[in-house]
């Protein structure tokens, strides 16, 4: 984030939306597919606007090294990484302060969510892979991330997605891209949970006042419900193509493995 530029004929036009063509409010587009690996029991691929993003879980399983065990309870590791070719200027592969400080925010968020306490002793892995970056990368990590422990069958309470506001030229606008956020103001990226809409990550660069942040709250919420509806239609159509494929592969045993190992 710049912060140094406030011209707002920089970010907007004349007819009021920005020069990306977008609303104040408006997210960019977002796709997400879940179950897109065959290696790993939970993933995702996300593409928003020109961030994609692949997830993949696996566990609950042994925890090691073992002095992260709980023993009440799994450990959620998340883990950030933006690839070398992700963005313009090659980033230099492995962890940074950066990726460490949102592999912590992603972990703390998903663990609000993820039901811990029948697995003790475990580590549940979220691996998440930057593979273009366009601003925005931890929102839409947090959001695949979630859908891959879904797709893990990991129970959750709920989903939570992330999204982020910020401030251009004077203005709170939804969403910011990589054109936006190195000019931007202000920056307050947030996880939203789908039920019970609690705030599970929030954090702030720059400064708004009073009315600027209500006005970032409102978008943000706004927004997280409808990157609710999409993680909850990934999820439906994977599991659609799942029903749609087991009378093929698995016969009527498949249908109903329950009464067949009983017969047995
Ligand atoms: N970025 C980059 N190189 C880096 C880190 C970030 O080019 O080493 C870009 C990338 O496009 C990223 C954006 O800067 O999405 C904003 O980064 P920030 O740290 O604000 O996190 P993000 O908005 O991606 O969650």
């Amino acid at each position: 984030m710049g912060g140094l530029s406030v011209d707002p004929t920089t970010f907007f036009r004349s007819d009021g939306k920005r020069v990306s063509g977008r609303a104040v409010d408006e997210l960019r587009p977002v796709k997400i597919e879940a179950h897109v690996l065959e290696n790993a029991p939970g993933s995702c691929y996300l593409e928003w606007g020109k961030n994609k993003i692949v997830a993949a879980v696996f566990g609950p399983r042994e925890c090691h090294p073992r002095h992260q065990q709980r023993q009440d309870r799994a450990v959620v590791r998340a883990t950030y990484n933006m690839n070398a070719f992700s963005v313009e200027d090659r980033k230099r592969p492995g962890l940074d302060r950066r990726s460490q400080e949102i592999s912590k925010v992603v972990s703390e968020a998903l663990a609000a969510v993820v039901l811990t306490a029948p697995f003790p002793r475990t580590a549940i892995d979220v691996y998440m892979e930057v593979l273009q970056a366009d601003a925005g990368t931890r929102c839409a990590a947090l959001t695949a991330a979630a859908v891959a422990v879904a797709d893990a069958g990991i129970p959750m309470t709920e989903l939570v997605a992330a999204v982020a506001s910020g401030k251009v030229g004077g203005t709170v606008v939804l969403d910011l891209d990589k054109y936006e956020d190195n000019a931007g103001e202000a920056d307050l990226p947030m996880g939203i949970t789908s039920r019970t809409h609690r705030v599970v990550l929030m954090q702030m660069d720059g400064n708004f006042t009073t009315e600027q942040y209500h006005q970032a709250l409102d978008y943000n919420f706004a927004a997280a419900g409808v990157l609710h509806e999409k993680q909850r239609d990934a999820l439906r159509s994977r599991y659609q193509t799942v029903a749609a494929r087991q009378p093929q592969e698995g016969g009527a045993e498949a249908e109903d493995p329950g009464a067949s190992s009983e017969e047995e």
